[in-house]
């Protein structure tokens, strides 16, 4: 296995740049599919309440030795001071794991106006210790300021839409200044974004498919990446990234396919 990048966290923890996306996995085939990623080289894997595959998902760190980054994220029915710390505890235990290194709130969920008070909570967790790293997702940067201003604490991570078609540049350049890293959820457009001639092109130069640009591309550009598959096959393929290198010229290219209108989930401003 070729050695993966991590990125440093505002709090000191590393986190492995690429991992396993695991939405829409049924929990009974998941931990199945985090044993293949591990045996594949993955170091991550990404999950959530939503998903209703942590038993899954932490069935299948367990059954393997090496130290697997877990990422899970906080859902809507949770949101309040005391919900969320009740809800950490059922993720928690669903994982089975020592610990969690990373717990988000899922959508600032901007109806319910709870997000500064389920921040809170995940800032006493991190204080006691079964969460290493808090961070959000989906967040845009007025609910940012809002939960920095009224905490004092930023985030360590901001995991938002973010693919060729939807780059999210003003977003990251806050993100940048105040050192949050960005996580690039469906990374690859959800497959869509591997049609593009460009991508096809830029990867016939490399000896690489369109999915590896794309990552490479995420990589390169300092974001961490949580593609999904199933497939034994395509999860090799997607963490196959670390031996070839894009050019100024791909790069340039790639910056062309950043559309307005690129966004494929739903919007967080209004995502109730
Ligand atoms: P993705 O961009 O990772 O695309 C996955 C799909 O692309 C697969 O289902 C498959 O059809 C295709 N694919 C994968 N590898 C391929 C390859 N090598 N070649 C061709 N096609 C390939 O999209 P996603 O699953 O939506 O997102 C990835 C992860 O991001 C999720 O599993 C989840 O963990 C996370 N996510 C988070 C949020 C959030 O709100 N925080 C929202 C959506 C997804």
């Amino acid at each position: 296995m070729t050695d993966q990048p991590s990125l440093t966290l505002n709090d000191g923890h590393n986190m492995p740049q690429i991992g396993l996306g695991v939405y829409q996995i049924p929990d009974d085939d998941t931990a199945r599919v985090v044993q293949a990623a591990i045996d594949a080289g993955y170091r991550a894997v990404d999950t959530a309440a939503l998903y209703g595959n942590e038993a899954g998902t932490g069935a299948g760190i367990r059954a393997r030795t090496e130290t697997i980054f877990v990422t899970s994220k906080l859902w809507r029915d949770d949101f309040g001071y005391d919900a969320a710390l009740r809800g950490f505890d059922r993720s928690f235990e669903k994982l089975g794991l020592e610990w969690i290194d990373l717990f988000l709130l899922h959508w600032p969920f901007v109806e319910l106006d709870q997000f500064v008070e389920s921040w809170r909570a995940l800032v006493r967790l991190q204080q006691d210790g079964r969460v290493r790293s808090i961070g959000v997702s989906n967040f845009t940067i007025d609910h940012l300021e809002r939960i920095i201003h009224d905490t004092g604490v930023v985030p360590a991570v901001n995991q938002i839409e973010l693919h060729p078609s939807f780059q999210q540049v003003e977003l990251r350049a806050f993100h940048d200044e105040n050192r949050i890293v960005t996580t690039s959820w469906s990374p690859l457009g959800q497959g869509a974004a591997l049609e593009e001639p460009v991508l096809a092109r830029i990867a016939e130069k490399h000896g690489k498919s369109p999915a590896q640009v794309v990552l490479r591309w995420h990589i390169e550009s300092g974001l961490s990446v949580i593609p999904k598959s199933t497939r034994p096959e395509r999860l090799a393929e997607n963490i196959a990234i670390f031996d070839f290198a894009l050019d100024a010229e791909d790069h340039a290219a790639i910056g062309t396919l950043d559309r307005r209108d690129g966004r494929i989930g739903p919007d967080p401003r209004t995502m109730a």
